[in-house]
Formats: C-alpha cells, structure tokens, sequence
C-alpha cells in the first residue's frame, strides 16, 4: 500500500524528515517490526499537523503506537487525541469536526502540533539519543514556523525538548503544571501535564487543568 511522504502531509514540508528516516537505530528496528505486523497502518515518522502561520506551538513527545504511529496524525486516533482536540475545538484553535481519523477534514486554526520525537518508541520512552537526535527536525520546524509565540509542552519530555530548543537552561526551566518561562527571543513556553489516559484516569490531570493552560496561552496572545 503506497503511503504519502510525511512531508507531503505537513505544514512544514522543508523540516520533516523522510519516511525511512534512518537516524535512530532503535526505533528503525521498532518501525520495520511494526510494519510487518501492520502493513496498513502509518509506521513512519510523524509530520505535524496544522496551520503553518500558528502563533501556538503545541509540543507531544511522540507517536502513540495505535494513535498517530498508526493514523499519520499527531494524537489522532488515541485517547490522549479526545482531550486535546476537544480543547482546541472549545478554544476556536480547530474547526470541524475530530472523528480520530486523518480523513476528517478537522483544520487547525492558529495553532500546529509537534513531536519531540517523530518515531514510535518502545514502551513509549524514547531515549535521551533520539531525543537529541530527532531535535534537529524539531528545531526546523520551528525555525519554518516564525510565528510561534507560546509552546505548549505536554509532558516533561515535550518540556525539556522544548526548552532546548528554545535556548533555555533544561536545568533552570523547571517543569510542572501551567509552568511559564520566556525564552532569550521573547517565545513563551507553557507546560502542562501530558493529557494521557494515565494521567487522566488518575486525575493528575483534569479537563479544567489542561483548559486553564489554553486559556493562559490565549491571553498571552491577546496581553
Ligand atoms: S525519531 Fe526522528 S531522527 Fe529518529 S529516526 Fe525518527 S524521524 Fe529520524
């Protein structure tokens, strides 16, 4: 079955990276094991999804195995994806309708998503390596995406990622729950929990935490 390339399918063609990808060793293994076991499914490194002239950066760690390691789109497909993208549906920062299907015609309005990682790790733990490693992509996405004035980091992965890459001290940007810090070029980057099933299930994080670091994003737009 032909697959587009990830690039074909991303706000920032210039800053993805190929469908074989051959950087993390680790994660090419996982990637081939996958593909023999579900030749219809995604397989490859995500691209990111959504409006390419985004204010809003929202930062994932990686691709959930039966969520966008399997349908192509970040959170698509998930549970963490139900939480995320009703958010930006309530907010006015998507438009249509989610139905957990890249076909769904769902648009993003202002806002785009990323990984910190483009390949389904095992056990969903990406290693530090691959952690720098696929920064590089990263990092072009948001050098492709100028416009960017907040981050949101769900997740410490997502936040230490996203800190580096916007030049602050991992060390001294620490991460927690509606966490702030302004980076050296004036970019904001908000952390919050990630919006796993976990998470949820055992309430660290609920449907009004996650909406209140929407919402302080949206006023830092609007401040
Ligand atoms: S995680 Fe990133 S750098 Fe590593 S193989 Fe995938 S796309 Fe390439």
């Amino acid at each position: 079955m032909p697959f587009a390339s990830p690039a074909d399918l991303s706000p920032v063609p210039q800053a993805e990276a190929p469908r074989d990808c051959p950087l993390c060793p680790r994660l090419v293994i996982f990637r081939h094991e996958c593909r023999a076991e579900f030749p219809d499914w995604w397989n490859a490194p995500v691209p990111a999804f959504g409006d390419p002239d985004a204010w809003l950066g929202i930062v994932g760690l990686a691709p959930g195995k039966h969520g966008a390691n399997r349908t192509g789109r970040p959170f698509t497909g998930d549970y963490a994806g139900e939480l995320l993208y009703a958010t930006l549906l309530k907010f006015g920062l998507a438009e249509g309708e989610y139905r957990a299907d890249p076909a769904d015609g769902l648009k993003l309005r202002g806002a785009v998503i990323l990984n910190a990682v483009k390949c389904l790790p095992p056990a969903n733990k990406p290693e530090p390596r691959e952690i720098a490693t696929c920064r590089n992509y990263f990092e072009a996405a948001l050098v492709a995406l100028p416009k960017v004035r907040v981050l949101v980091a769900l997740g410490q992965i997502a936040h230490v990622a996203a800190a580096r890459a916007l030049g602050l001290p991992p060390a001294s940007t620490k991460f927690g729950h509606g966490a702030e810090a302004v980076a050296p070029d004036g970019r904001i980057l908000l952390s919050s929990y990630h919006c796993s099933r976990y998470n949820q299930n055992t309430n660290r994080l609920n449907v009004e935490m996650f909406e209140s670091v929407f919402e302080r994003a949206l006023a830092l737009r609007d401040g």
